[in-house]
């Protein structure tokens, strides 16, 4: 079996963070990459070699992948774990990895190829047996055609690009009227963002929640899944908070939800983490796709099973098996985790800038995964998302008060942030109770704008 020693991290922020430490208490050595504006992050310092592979643009640095295969050459890592976004989900990359001898923590590239389009997963996913979306089977480029597809669907529906993501070039249509004008707008936005105009169209779900499983597989035809997480509160279809369990899922939902995706992967053959996105109204589940990565909010699964996820994707790429039966994973207790941005509160405008003062919240059952630290400067060429706070709790309720107090103690100086936002949520009674969809968070932005 081959033993990694030496993982090259082709990321930044908080996420290379979290993998450097993953490996080192592995015992693995660490190579980070890092365009000139990350220097002087966090993770650089601490990785064992650092590469600098680019200017700051992502397109010139992150997303080169002749220079990251070059560093790993250079450095003799025999590892590349990509992180999430950049080239995390690029099946041609995971490929030129794999054909250098390198080790590519992540799934096979043809489950990244099959997943990373839409229309091929939902295609898929519905062969392995998960509940779909009622819509078009495939693209739809013919008006005719579409219209009786909405039609049987139901109004309204939506327009989706197939290779869409970040909730980006969907368009809903309530009347037959709209669907020639909106389909063609939805497939030129597409073209313009992801180079691809193919589109398909599915019943647009009014009010519902978006309650995804982690999955992992051992690319053998074994598979667990991890239970789900709640990422409901989103803004502009960006999750903003997650929790897990789902305040909304009974056991017995949750053990027949996470079996049939647990034997989807197993047929599949999966390798490594995913994560297996529905849309969840009045108690069915609706597929819409499948993250063939690790996850923003992969620490409140962490919490809640005790298990490192990092370390399993390691593991697993190694050709270990997995370390739980489905048998072994216990959930305890509940977890929420808050992304933390550079933005104003209400406004949202980006704000990076110097880190004048930084405390981090400690004690029982608190995690943040931040690279911050005072003196550091947030360079305005990335993502905004800065830490992530996680709490555990026995309780819902119990993790809810430990939430408050840990931002309480959060003190992040020189720049805006979206603390504030996460404090003024847990004031708010509908919160407390679990009771919010997919809408509600920017229904309440709008109530406090007017407030
Ligand atoms: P992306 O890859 O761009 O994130 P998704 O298919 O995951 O696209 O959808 C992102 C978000 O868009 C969902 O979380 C949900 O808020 C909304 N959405 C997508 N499909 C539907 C649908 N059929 N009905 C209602 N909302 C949808």
């Amino acid at each position: 079996m081959p033993e990694i020693k030496k993982l090259l991290i082709a990321n930044r922020g908080e996420i290379a963070l979290r993998i450097h430490r993953a490996c080192h208490e592995m015992g693995i050595k660490t190579v980070a990459v890092h365009s000139t504006a990350d220097s002087d992050a966090m993770h650089v310092r601490l990785a064992d070699e650092a590469i600098c592979i680019g200017p700051p643009a992502a397109g010139e640095s992150y997303l080169k992948i002749d220079r990251i295969i070059a560093a790993a050459e250079i450095s003799g890592a025999d590892a590349i774990h990509p992180g999430y976004g950049f080239l995390s989900e690029n099946a041609k990359f995971a490929e030129i990895v794999e054909a250098h001898g390198i080790i590519f923590v992540g799934p096979k590239p043809e489950h990244i190829r099959t997943m990373g389009d839409k229309i091929e997963a939902k295609r898929t996913a519905g062969a392995l047996g998960l509940p779909l979306v009622p819509g078009s089977d495939g693209a739809i480029s013919d008006v005719e055609e579409a219209k009786l597809i909405a039609e049987a669907a139901g109004y309204p529906v939506i327009i989706k690009a197939a290779s869409g993501g970040g909730g980006r070039g969907m368009k809903v249509v309530t009347n037959p009227a709209d669907l020639e004008a909106q389909m063609l707008q939805a497939g030129s936005e597409a073209k313009a963002a992801f180079g691809d105009a193919t589109v398909y169209l599915e019943k647009y779900l009014g009010n519902p929640r978006h309650i995804e499983v982690q999955v992992f597989g051992d690319g053998n035809g074994n598979a667990i899944h991890l239970g789900e997480r709640d990422c409901s509160l989103q803004r502009r279809h960006q999750k903003v908070l997650e929790e897990a369990p789902s305040p909304v899922l009974s056991t017995e939902e949750r053990n027949r939800i996470g079996g049939i995706c647990a034997k989807a992967m197993a047929d599949m053959g999966y390798r490594g983490a995913g994560t297996i996105e529905f849309l969840w109204e009045n108690g069915e589940f609706y597929f819409i796709e499948m993250n063939t990565r690790l996850q923003v909010e992969h620490p409140v699964t962490e919490a809640i099973t005790g298990l490192d996820l990092v370390r399993e994707q390691i593991r697993v790429a190694e050709g270990h098996g997995l370390t739980l039966r489905q048998e072994d994973v216990e959930f305890r207790g509940h977890a929420i985790e808050c992304r933390i941005n550079a933005e104003d509160p209400r406004t949202f405008a980006p704000s990076p800038g110097l880190v004048k003062g930084y405390h981090a919240p400690g004690g029982m059952n608190v995690r943040v995964d931040s690279g911050l630290y005072a003196g550091y400067k947030v360079p305005p060429y990335y993502d905004s998302m800065i830490a992530k706070l996680i709490v555990w709790g026995h309780t819902r309720e119990g993790a809810l008060r430990r939430l408050r107090r840990a931002l309480e103690e959060f003190v992040i100086d020189g720049m805006k942030t979206t603390i504030p936002l996460h404090q003024a949520l847990l004031d708010d009674p509908e919160f407390q109770k679990g009771d919010y969809t997919i809408k509600w968070l920017e229904e309440w932005l709008a109530r406090q704008d007017e407030a």
